[in-house]
């Protein structure tokens, strides 16, 4: 069966339902994954109603949105955590973990995602470091998982940053 994450719905595909919570590997998010329960027609016949209200609900807010700002960040990439890990030298290097968003109502192709590191005064360390992203193509609205462990050791290292190369729809 596939499962998704709520938070960050990176989704999963697990051959039998856990009885234990599932982590997410990407978030971290915590859940239970509950069985897929047999259901009446009349069920089913609310649920899909409220899907298509909802469905309506949510195009009107996005296309108000949209209007505000037409060009403004089509795609936003944002880092959700940080952790350190030692290589096999003991030195620590930064384990970055973010969500990639498509936040318009076409589909893109997903771009190289670009980290850059800045020391307490604000100044850029290291060279930055660029790497694929997650998917190729992102469908609006979607979002996808990162996991990036930087290149350069942490040392130093107060400000973590991630940008998009270039992209096109
Ligand atoms: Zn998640």
């Amino acid at each position: 069966m596939k499962i998704k994450c709520n938070f960050c719905k990176t989704e999963y595909t697990l051959s039998k339902i856990p009885a234990m919570p599932v982590k997410c590997a990407i978030c971290g998010h915590t859940w239970m994954v509950k069985t897929p329960a047999r259901r009446n027609q009349l069920f089913v016949f609310l649920a899909a109603l409220c899907a298509l209200l909802s469905a309506v609900i949510f195009s009107v807010v996005v296309v108000t949105h949209y209007r505000k700002s037409p060009d403004k960040d089509p795609l936003v990439a944002s880092i959700i955590k940080t952790e350190l890990a030692p290589d096999g030298n003991g030195v620590n290097h930064f384990i970055v973990s973010g969500i990639l968003e498509n936040r318009t109502e076409e589909i893109y192709g997903a771009p190289n995602l670009i980290i850059e590191t800045y020391d307490a005064n604000g100044k850029q360390i290291n060279s930055s470091e660029q790497f694929n992203p997650p998917v190729t193509l992102l469908d609006a609205g979607a979002r996808a998982g990162f996991v990036y462990t930087l290149r350069a050791p942490s040392a130093g290292v107060k400000k973590i940053v991630v940008k998009l190369g270039d992209f096109a729809k």
